[in-house]
């Protein structure tokens, strides 16, 4: 057998000194000769172990072969018979704790760079303006209607799925263009919301249509859709209620969620300001709560509208951070400034209600809770303050309560998640699937793309049996 390079290639990037600047796109993409040295790493193992690491089970070694062998729309073909977003997954999913988690030569620490490989591919579509038809067999009209509430990746995955399949689907999305977080939450140096329009484009291209603006809960409720003619509804309406700290000060000018932050710098483009003419304010210190993928980004985009300084404070030590190991490097490269074991007391404002401090405990971890991660606990008389003008709170969301409190009949947990089974996304209420972030609270792209997937089949099984 051919030895195999340990090392894998590495991703051309922008120059950390000058990429805290611009929005553009942080990582560059695999040159042609990388992708090949890359994909000949495969060992095209016949157990195929990284195809089970994959939620929607993307066929890996044969679109790596169809790669190396110089056969780019095959390669294509293969990725988008089971995913239909390949150029926002090879970007942020979190494969290392995935598909490149359980290949085989990850034993050996350089796991074949599958997530990059896959964003090789999907950006020679885009470069190329190719399509292939990834449709296992051109599907003949089923009659049967389904409405899918939200377009985030579980709500597009399933509409997908089911246009391909014959079913007619009509995707109803509350804000005025679709993609869900992809859109409004992960900024443009991560992931250029073109590359998400195009994606949403080819979802649209299957025959879903696309209702914009459409709150259901306002003009709609899930009842009247399935009255007005609907077959089946699937509920795909995300986690984008943001928590709090609930600590004194928190209504002081300054602070934002990050989910605010975020929007106003993505969805209304406050990046591209005098362009765009959308307030937010940075001021020269911001101080960005929590230790996730959302804090990151937010820090990220701060330093990027012009904040001098920019601190992640975070209440336990960087062994235990969420957020994606290479996003922390990344982060950090750019002159993130992290505040470990730190945790607010409250916020201090000034005569005109602005936020300008920050009073913090300092922490230390205790033996590991419920979530197997060790307990902060704050050190007795640690407190000290931290001079801030902008605060953004980035720990977390749970599901906006609409859509439970306008349909009768749906379990919902003491979180406000939707109860629905994991296997198929069968909620109690029949007729009605749910999946996504509206079901485990906030997870992943993937994730939430797998149960649009699994609710997809349990939805056509349904509807063939009622043909
Ligand atoms: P969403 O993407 O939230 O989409 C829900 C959609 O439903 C939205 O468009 C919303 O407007 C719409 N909607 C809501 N209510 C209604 C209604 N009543 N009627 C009609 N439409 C409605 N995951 C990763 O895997 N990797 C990452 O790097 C990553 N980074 C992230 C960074 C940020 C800043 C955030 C916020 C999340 C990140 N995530 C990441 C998590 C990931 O984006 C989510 O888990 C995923 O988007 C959830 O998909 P979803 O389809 O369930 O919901
Ligand atoms: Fe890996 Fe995600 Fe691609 Fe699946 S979709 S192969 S988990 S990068
Ligand atoms: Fe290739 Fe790794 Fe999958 Fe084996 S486990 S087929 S080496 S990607």
């Amino acid at each position: 057998m051919a030895k195999v390079n340990l090392e894998r290639e590495p991703m051309p990037r922008q120059d950390p000194r000058s990429r805290g600047k611009n929005f553009a796109e942080v990582a560059l993409g695999y040159r042609p000769e990388q992708a090949k040295a890359e994909a000949s790493r495969c060992l095209q193992c016949p157990k195929r172990p990284c195809v089970g690491g994959c939620p929607v089970g993307i066929d890996i070694p044969d679109f790596i072969e169809a790669l190396r062998n110089d056969d780019m729309p095959e390669a294509l073909r293969i990725l988008k018979n089971k995913n239909s977003l390949p150029g926002i997954c090879g970007r942020v999913c979190p494969q290392e704790t995935q598909c490149e988690a359980v290949c085989v030569l990850a034993k050996k620490e350089a796991p074949v760079a599958i997530g990059r490989l896959e964003r090789y591919v999907a950006d020679w579509e885009r470069a190329n303006q190719q399509s292939v038809d990834s449709s296992p067999a051109p599907s003949e009209p089923s009659g049967k209607r389904v409405a899918v509430v939200g377009s985030g990746p579980a709500g597009l995955a399933v509409a997908a799925d089911l246009a391909k399949l014959g079913h007619g689907v009509t995707l109803f999305e509350a804000l005025h263009v679709a993609g869900g977080v992809l859109m409004y939450g992960i900024p443009e140096f991560r992931l250029p919301k073109a590359i998400v329009q195009a994606e949403v484009n080819y979802v649209t291209s299957l025959g879903v249509e696309l209702k914009l603006d459409s709150v259901i809960g306002k003009i709609d409720t899930v009842d009247e859709l399935l009255n007005d003619g609907y077959d089946a509804v699937f509920l795909a309406t995300g986690a984008g209620l943001p928590m709090f700290l609930n600590i004194p000060g928190e209504n002081l000018n300054g602070i934002y969620s990050a989910n605010e932050f975020l929007t106003r710098v993505n969805l209304m483009e406050a990046y591209r300001f005098p362009e765009y003419d959308t307030p937010v304010k940075v001021g020269k210190r911001v101080a960005v709560i929590g230790g996730g993928n959302v804090a990151m980004d937010s820090a990220r985009c701060a330093l990027r509208l012009g904040a001098e300084e920019v601190y992640i404070i975070y209440r336990r030590s960087e062994a235990e951070m969420p957020a994606r190991r290479e996003e922390v490097e990344n982060a950090k490269e750019e002159g993130i400034q992290f505040r470990l074991l730190t945790n607010p007391k409250q916020f201090l404002g000034n005569e005109q209600d602005w936020v300008v401090g920050m009073e913090c405990y300092q922490m230390e971890l205790a033996e590991p809770d419920e979530s197997g991660r060790r307990r902060p606990v704050i050190k007795p008389g640690s407190e000290f303050v931290i001079d801030v003008d902008v605060v953004i709170v980035a720990l977390g969301t749970t599901p906006n309560p609409l859509i439970a409190a306008t349909t009768e009949g749906l379990e919902t947990t003491r979180q406000g998640t939707v109860v629905a089974d994991e296997a198929a996304g069968k909620t109690v209420k029949p007729k009605v699937w749910a999946g996504g972030d509206i079901v485990t609270g906030a997870a992943t792209v993937i994730s939430a793309m797998g149960a649009g997937k699994r609710a997809a089949a349990s939805i056509d099984a349904y509807l063939k049996e009622l043909a």
